[in-house]
């Protein structure tokens, strides 16, 4: 189960709403079991509406400064425009942090948010719970 602050949530949303049809894409930071930072990247890939690719100097940059900041866990976040909350083959190739939460906000059927930890290209769904 993951802690999720209802306005980092409404935050997701907008972000996934502002990038549509592209896929949106950013970092979340966390202290003590509770996401507390959203940080917003630009989706630089060539086909942004069906992949996401975060650039390696934007990635490490805001890595270094979850990391000043003292947030240990880390999100990692993107919108499905046109499909649902569930990992591509290609987000579950691309998992390269077993320690993170994958947040994906899906548009279809209706707008929903899902959190997976991909280890080993394994997928196991992480329950959210939205809190004040
Ligand atoms: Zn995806």
């Amino acid at each position: 189960m993951v802690k999720l602050p209802l306005a980092l949530h409404q935050a997701l949303k907008i972000a996934a709403l502002r990038a549509y049809p592209h896929e949106a894409c950013g970092l979340l930071g966390g202290r003590a079991g509770l996401l507390v930072s959203w940080y917003p990247l630009s989706n630089v890939a060539p086909q942004p509406r069906r992949i996401y690719s975060i650039a390696p100097p934007d990635l490490f940059r805001t890595m270094k400064h979850m990391r000043r900041r003292g947030e240990t866990e880390m999100g990692i976040f993107h919108s499905h425009p046109t499909s649902a909350a569930i990992p591509s083959p290609t987000d579950i190739a691309f998992a390269f942090y077993p320690e993170a939460i994958y947040f994906i906000l899906g548009f279809s059927p209706t707008t929903h948010l899902r959190a997976y930890s991909i280890v080993h290209q394994h997928v196991q769904p992480i329950e959210i719970c939205v809190v004040e």
